[in-house]
């Protein structure tokens, strides 16, 4: 489904009046929440799911909010060496979380070497493998089985790749899936790529979707004019 496209809306509403707007969201959704919270403990077993389908439209509206918030502001980078397998480890963890149904066992294949560090800003660079290990995972709840993680030094930047086996992606689809809000996910918002070229944009690298069976995503960042600081 093609919904509202985040970049035409930052066109009309300058940046820093979004931020101030998701402000405004995410405060009494706060507070709902913690009354939620407080009322399910009174309420009778028979309406336990009620609360719990609230908390899950809350935290819903949450990471809706935290992404506007990623693709409305300007994204800073504090690099220091970071070890990539500490941010496969913690994405995969944090895939395996969501209610997908487990039809199919899913395995993670790592190419790297497990001390391999790059320069980036950790926490942003957690969220662009975040991203892609979860597209990766929930692309294949339908087919296929690997999500393979590459990381390669190029000379003068590293290329880190994530792909999968899975039913791949429309090629007319490629070129509008890191600009614009597109989802095919009911519980999808569509920022996730749009977050990932952000912030590999912000690092100075680049970003690129390729379907050969799966789906393979690249993303490249350049290294430091001065390495081993
Ligand atoms: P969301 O995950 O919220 O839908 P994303 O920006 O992360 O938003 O992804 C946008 C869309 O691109 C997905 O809904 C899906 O249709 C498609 N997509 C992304 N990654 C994959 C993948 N690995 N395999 C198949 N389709 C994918
Ligand atoms: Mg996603």
């Amino acid at each position: 489904s093609w919904r509202p496209d985040a970049a035409d809306m930052m066109d009309t509403i300058p940046m820093e009046q979004v931020a101030s707007l998701v402000h405004e969201i995410r405060n009494p959704l706060a507070a709902l929440s913690g009354y939620i919270e407080m009322a399910q403990l009174e309420a009778d077993p028979g309406s336990q799911n009620y609360y719990q389908e609230m908390m899950q439209e809350i935290d819903r509206l949450s990471r809706f909010t935290a992404d506007l918030m990623a693709v409305a502001r300007p994204i800073s980078v504090n690099p220091d060496w970071t070890v990539i397998n500490d941010l496969v480890e913690h994405a995969w963890f944090a895939a395996g979380r969501g209610r997908r149904p487990k039809k199919k066992a899913v395995t993670l294949k790592k190419s790297y070497d497990e001390t391999q560090q790059i320069w980036a800003d950790r926490d942003r660079l957690q969220q662009v493998v975040t991203n892609l290990v979860k597209n990766a995972v929930e692309a294949l709840s339908q087919s296929g089985s690997v999500v393979e993680v590459e990381c390669h030094d190029r000379g003068d930047h590293w290329l880190l790749a994530v792909s999968d086996d899975g039913p791949g992606l429309p090629p007319d689809l490629l070129g509008r899936l890191f600009v614009s809000r597109f989802t095919t996910k009911d519980s999808g918002n569509g920022f996730g790529l749009m977050i990932v070229r952000r912030i590999a944009e912000a690092h100075g690298g680049t970003v690129r979707v390729t379907v050969d069976g799966g789906t393979r995503v690249e993303v490249t960042i350049p290294k430091p004019d001065n390495e081993g600081r």
